[in-house]
């Protein structure tokens, strides 16, 4: 499958990892939208949040299970921000589920 990352995950694309495990993989974002950005993926390809079910979902948790082990390893001691874009209505880009880690600086209320 010709997806950028399936081909982070596997290693036949570079990137700037900052967590991995067997389940999933964190590496830094290439067009940074604040000073810590940072995307988190599961190794399996799951194209989008439409896609996760009862049995995939084990995955998505984990995710969520290593979110603050990621956020403190980063340095971000006052917060942060989780999103999941999902489809063209949200302005999805990549189609391999992430979830962008932003922070590192005070951040606007919008989310539109
Ligand atoms: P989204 O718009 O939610 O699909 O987000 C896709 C994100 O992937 C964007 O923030 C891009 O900057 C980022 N991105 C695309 N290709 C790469 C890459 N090779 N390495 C790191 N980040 C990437
Ligand atoms: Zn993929």
């Amino acid at each position: 499958m010709d997806c950028i990352f399936c081909k982070i995950a596997n290693g036949e694309i570079p990137s700037q990892k900052v967590y991995e495990d067997d389940k999933i993989l964190a590496f830094k974002d290439l067009a940074p939208q604040a000073p810590v950005h940072i995307l988190i993926i599961p190794k399996e390809h799951i194209k989008w949040a439409y896609d996760i079910t009862e049995e995939n979902s084990t995955v998505i948790a984990h995710i969520f299970a290593k979110i603050p082990e990621i956020a403190k390893s980063q340095g971000l001691k006052n917060g942060f921000r989780i999103i999941n874009n999902c489809g063209d209505d949200a302005c999805q880009s990549v189609h391999h589920i992430h979830f962008h880690l932003l922070g590192g600086e005070k951040m606007s209320e919008s989310f539109a």
